[in-house]
């Protein structure tokens, strides 16, 4: 089966409009690409979409009620709004370091959830 779709590259500030042909599944060509990112973003829509995902954080014992928090890699698309609800169940005592892992391997997506920033 053959298909054609279309894509924004989101990999660089330029956002390349993508044109991608699929072929049983595989991609075949991809053109609209200034550089080869754009045709590795393109497999990976195609085959794994991700994003980085970030969200907030509550917070006890903080000069913050919440905090901002985000992946430390981009996750599976199709597990963000379960990736979601374990975060907004999460509640984190004060002091936070940047960088500190909150959730280890979010909802089974060897994915860690990060705080954003220093709070104490
Ligand atoms: S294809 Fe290359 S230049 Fe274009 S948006 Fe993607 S990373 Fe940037």
């Amino acid at each position: 089966m053959r298909e054609e779709r279309s894509f924004i590259c989101v990999s660089c500030p330029l956002g390349c409009g993508l044109n991608v042909i699929i072929e049983d599944g595989e991609v075949t060509y991809v053109s609209g690409n200034s550089c080869p990112r754009g045709a590795a973003y393109a497999k990976t829509e195609v085959k794994d979409p991700r994003r980085v995902f970030a969200s907030t954080v509550r917070v006890t014992g903080g000069k913050l009620p919440v905090c901002p928090i985000r992946s430390k890699t981009p996750a599976p698309k199709g597990k963000l709004s379960e990736i979601a609800k374990a975060v907004a169940a999460l509640n984190v005592k004060a002091p936070i370091k940047i960088g500190q892992v909150l959730i280890h391997n979010v909802c089974g997506t060897d994915v860690d959830i990060v705080a954003s920033r220093d709070l104490n």
